[in-house]
């Protein structure tokens, strides 16, 4: 083994969000059990109950009664959706090292222990899993995830396969970095290609399981809002510290065609004379400027705007107590 790949001072988080997955959740967490038993470092369950109905949250209590202080379970108020209850697992989790995946289990949690040694060695600060044999119906569900991919794989240089997969591993102080809002856990590979280098984010194959109990929670509104967010992403990755430029070079552009129509249109009146009231150009003009001085004013408010953080989405009711969270292995506290 190489010396990295000791799993020397390293620990492990594992952040799973739950909505309406009762039947799966006690399920999947004894078989995490199961799976990471063979760890020689410590390791967590971070299990984020995001406002189910059913009785999840029981399953989840029940389990942590079972199994031990280190399964901990974190209620949301209400239901903020997936995102919001991966990014509140990341802030909760205390490992170095940070697995996320799906509670419906259709990820393998056998599939842990490899992504652990994959990415220690080869020194990466994340790992995407990659649904080879992808469980999931349907043409309309793969291929608009193939050409998102492959746009990112374009623009941020980060060589990841299936973004959408939830299995993933992280270098907590990476990971830590990054804020997820709306539905952006699908586009973690683009927001840690932010803060490190495209190069130090692998992927490796892993396992897929059809869905055998409840829904998945998306329809084909899916679609729509992952192209939508696609086009934030690419956005953010070019112009997130310089707005103000992607605004206003086209505001100048604008501007400047408009104010060169208006004044020609100004020395035609002077020089020549002759009444441009009426003229099609001045309207076009007027509404060039104008546009043009609007987005000049929408980059400086955008620059602005990006020297605010962004608030927290999400509001957490009750979270077993964080003092008396325990490591599953090899704990000294
Ligand atoms: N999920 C969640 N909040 C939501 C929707 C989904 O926590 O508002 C969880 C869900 O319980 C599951 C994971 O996110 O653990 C993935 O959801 P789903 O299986 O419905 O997505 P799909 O596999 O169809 O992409
Ligand atoms: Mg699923």
């Amino acid at each position: 083994m190489t010396e990295s790949a000791e799993h020397g001072h390293d620990s492990l988080s594992v952040v799973i969000p739950f909505y309406n997955e009762v039947g799966n959740a006690g399920e999947l967490i004894a078989e995490l059990h199961e799976a990471l038993t063979p760890l020689t470092m410590p390791w967590e369950i971070v299990a984020v109950n995001d406002g189910s109905r059913d009785d999840t949250a029981a399953e989840l209590a029940a389990s942590r009664r079972r199994f031990g202080d280190h399964v901990c379970v974190i209620n949301f108020a209400r239901n903020f959706g997936q995102t919001a209850a991966m990014q509140t697992g990341i802030d909760y989790a205390r490992g170095s090292l940070i697995v996320t995946m799906d509670g419906d289990r259709q990820n393998d949690p056998h599939d842990i222990p490899r992504l652990i040694d994959y990415l220690l060695e080869n020194d990466l600060d994340m790992v995407s899993g990659w649904r080879k044999d992808r469980q999931d119906a349907a043409i309309r569900r793969k291929l608009p995830s193939r050409i998102a991919n492959r746009l990112i794989r374009r623009t941020t240089g980060v060589d990841v396969r299936d973004n959408g997969c939830s299995l993933k591993i992280f270098r907590a102080h990476i990971i830590k970095q990054v804020v997820l809002m709306g539905e952006m856990h699908r586009f973690t590979s683009a927001w840690v290609a932010s803060v490190t280098d495209p190069q130090r984010i692998g992927e490796m194959a892993v396992n897929h399981r059809a869905r055998t109990v409840g829904d998945s929670k998306y329809g084909i509104s899916r679609t729509t809002r992952v192209i939508l967010d696609l086009v934030v992403v690419l956005f953010y990755m070019r112009f997130s510290r310089r707005p103000g430029h992607f605004f206003g070079s086209f505001g100048l552009a604008l501007g400047a065609v408009g104010g060169a129509m208006l004044g020609y249109l100004l020395m035609v009146k002077l020089i020549m004379g002759v009444d441009v009231g009426g003229r099609p150009m001045l309207f076009a003009g007027v509404l060039f400027a104008l546009a043009g001085v609007q987005l000049v004013t929408t980059g400086v408010l955008a620059e602005i705007l990006t020297r605010n953080a962004p608030a927290k989405g999400y509001a957490v009711r009750s979270a077993s107590a964080m003092h008396e969270r325990r490591w599953k292995a090899g704990d000294s506290e």
